[in-house]
């Protein structure tokens, strides 16, 4: 699309305009100052950044301008010269500039502003409530157009008795073990398709870059990411979902995934989803009513769920079954989840006067009895519970 590109020279130009200043005045360039000189920009340029509605141009030089304040807050990498953009957003829909409305014979359309309507598919109901933004993005060969609706809000109910907690500890073996018993064995879509990933990625590095062909093999790499990012997001949807409906609070370790993601297992780490499961639970449990606690990680994997003892010698890595003085024996996932749901409870319990109950569901609970035989890896079919 044209207008991509457009959004391309304009953030390079931008991004250049900012480091120019810098190395030559010492003075840094803002959002506000940027956003005076596209009116420059666009008269000069009618032809080319003319055509692209002027909120989308402007909703460009934001995106450049939160790149380089997360970069200052240290949260991203400097942000870089573009080779291609891939999405455009229409910061406020609501304004006409967007618009949903029906085609004939039942098929819908999409009105974006500057580019004209186009025909589209649901993959759900649009939910009633003021249209806010709308992102079109290109994914492979596939346009999706995102749209973000203001709906009522959500009562929020305090948890003041879970009566199903859970715990749940994330792993690289098994995606999740849980404070029940149950583990869910990781599906590792990208290290399933890494082959045929590579078969494409190299067939893309013998062809000419920018000819014809080069352009078609790049398509069939970007249905490769597209198909492993599907995969994982179904999946993971499928697993939140499960857990939202089963329980009423659910426990997760705060850990930051970043560095990790980093790391030696950075690949592993990406492909399990650990952000997006925690992200998912914590939305899906407040639609549902429940609670999302993430409690601190120190020592939940060190500790016995039983008496509390650390273990002596420390497990190392290798380690998968935990073994405590007191005869507790167990998976050393499912004894960090219980870990887990217990500093939950102890921090629920600080907000609230009475929490006997819930005291006496987890003591009473099959899980807290079952505590020597937990077989590692039993089949993923019966592990998931939806
Ligand atoms: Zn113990």
């Amino acid at each position: 699309m044209r207008q991509l590109d457009e959004l391309k020279f304009l953030w390079n130009y931008a991004f250049e305009q900012r480091q120019r200043a810098w190395k030559l005045k010492k003075e840094s360039i803002g959002y506000c100052t940027q956003c005076k000189s596209l009116i420059e920009w666009r008269s000069n340029d009618c032809g080319g950044i003319g055509p692209v509605y002027s909120h989308v141009v402007q909703e460009c030089l934001h995106r450049l301008d939160r790149a380089f304040k997360s970069f200052f807050m240290k949260i991203a990498r400097y942000p870089h010269f573009k080779s291609e953009v891939t999405s455009l957003t229409y910061p406020d829909a609501y304004n006409g500039s967007v618009a949903v409305y029906d085609g004939r014979n039942g098929t819908k359309r999409l009105h974006l502003s500057k580019i004209g309507d186009v025909p589209i598919q649901y993959d759900r109901q649009l939910p009633d409530g003021r249209m806010k933004t709308c992102t079109v993005k290109r994914e492979g060969d596939r346009w999706y157009a995102v749209l973000t609706v203001d709906v009522a809000d959500i009562p929020m109910f305090a948890v003041a008795r879970p009566y199903n907690p859970v715990g749940v500890d994330l792993g690289l073996g098994s995606i999740a073990a849980m404070s029940t018993g149950k583990t869910v064995r990781a599906p590792k879509f990208f290290r399933r398709s890494e082959r045929s990933l590579r078969r494409a990625q190299r067939k893309l590095s013998r062809k000419v870059k920018g000819s014809n062909r080069w352009k078609r093999q790049k398509v069939v790499v970007g249905r490769c990411h597209a198909k492993v990012k599907g995969q994982r997001r179904d999946f993971a949807h499928k697993l939140t979902t499960g857990w939202a409906n089963a329980h009423d609070l659910i426990a997760f370790e705060d850990m930051d995934v970043r560095p990790l993601g980093m790391g030696m297992h950075a690949k592993s780490i990406h492909d399990a989803g650990w952000g997006i499961l925690r992200q998912m639970c914590a939305y899906k449990m407040q639609r549902s009513g429940g609670a999302y606690v993430e409690v601190k990680t120190a020592g939940t994997t060190q500790e016995c769920s039983k008496c509390g003892r650390s273990a002596d010698p420390p497990l190392t890595l290798g380690d998968r079954f935990y073994r405590c003085l007191c005869g507790h024996a167990e998976d050393r996932d499912v004894n960090a989840s219980r870990n887990i749901l217990r500093r939950a409870l102890e921090g629920v319990r600080q907000g609230m006067p009475e929490l006997t109950r819930v005291e006496r569901v987890a003591n009473t609970s099959p899980s807290g009895r079952r505590a020597v035989s937990v077989k590692r890896e039993p089949p993923a079919a019966k592990e998931v519970a939806f």
